[in-house]
């Protein structure tokens, strides 16, 4: 196996006095997708938040590119590489498609993000999804749940990511475009890039991506080649028992 891009070791986090992770073990690696799925309340979210910096861990329990990156500030974490696509997309509304791809555009050169040759541009964004160029003056708002959808993950590439977050990406769209925009994923993996794709949908996390980990309780209950998980082993990874 290729060095892993982004890696958990032990990692713990807790609300309070609750304790939401209980010695998580994760990796992905460059250009790969990998699926996180698992029942309301199973981690998945705390996973995310404890990655972007949005819940604080140790600092060894987090790896990015070799670096332990655990608990450092959100825009740092964004800096070295990890944006994240938020549940609920979380849009600005009464601005038009473009002026929402802008404010990221603004916060790269804030952020003083590395330009590199491939990096991700208004043109290339259009390209991958070709209905934003379209709407590209139309207000948020006026979208589509998918094509808001397609923003939101459009402005997380703008931040040039190493590893895009990905929460819920499916939740309350239609069937055709979730797969108009998972067909776009190995388009963003291609360069290297890799996906951690948080998802209710079992199958289509399945078909989505190369690996893929199971969450119950805060703790992974099942981790392996989605080719190769069997239904019957998803289904006691998910709802426990023996
Ligand atoms: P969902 O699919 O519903 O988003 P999830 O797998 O993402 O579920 P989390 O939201 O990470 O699960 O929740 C994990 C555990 O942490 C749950 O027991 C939840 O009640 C608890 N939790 C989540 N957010 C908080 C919070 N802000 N304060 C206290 N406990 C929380």
């Amino acid at each position: 196996m290729s060095a892993p891009l982004l890696s958990t070791h032990g990692l713990q986090a807790r609300y309070g006095d609750f304790q939401a992770l209980f010695g998580i073990d994760f990796h992905v690696a460059a250009g790969e997708v990998v699926a996180l799925i698992g029942a309301n309340g199973a981690g998945k979210s705390t996973l995310l938040r404890s990655l972007t910096g949005l819940l604080p861990v140790a600092r060894p329990m987090v790896q990015l590119g070799g670096e332990a990156i655990g608990g450092l500030p959100a825009h740092e974490i964004v800096r070295r590489g990890l944006a994240m696509v938020p549940e609920g997309r979380r849009l600005f509304t009464g601005m038009s498609v473009e002026d929402n791809l802008r404010v990221a555009i603004d916060q790269a050169k804030t952020l003083a993000l590395r330009a590199a040759a491939d990096a991700w541009t208004l043109e290339r964004l259009y390209a991958l999804f070709p209905i934003l160029r379209d709407k590209r003056r139309t207000p948020v708002e006026s979208l589509s749940g998918g094509q808001q959808q397609m923003v939101a993950i459009g402005r997380a590439l703008l931040l040039q990511p190493r590893v895009l977050l990905c929460d819920e990406l499916s939740l309350g769209l239609a069937p055709k475009v979730v797969r108009e925009i998972h067909a776009a994923l190995p388009q963003i993996t291609a360069a290297g890039t890799a996906i951690v794709l948080v998802e209710q949908d079992v199958g289509l996390a399945q078909h989505s991506s190369q690996r893929l980990y199971c969450m119950l309780e805060g703790r992974i209950t099942l981790q392996g080649a989605s080719a190769a998980v069997t239904r019957e082993a998803i289904a006691q990874a998910y709802f426990g028992g023996s």
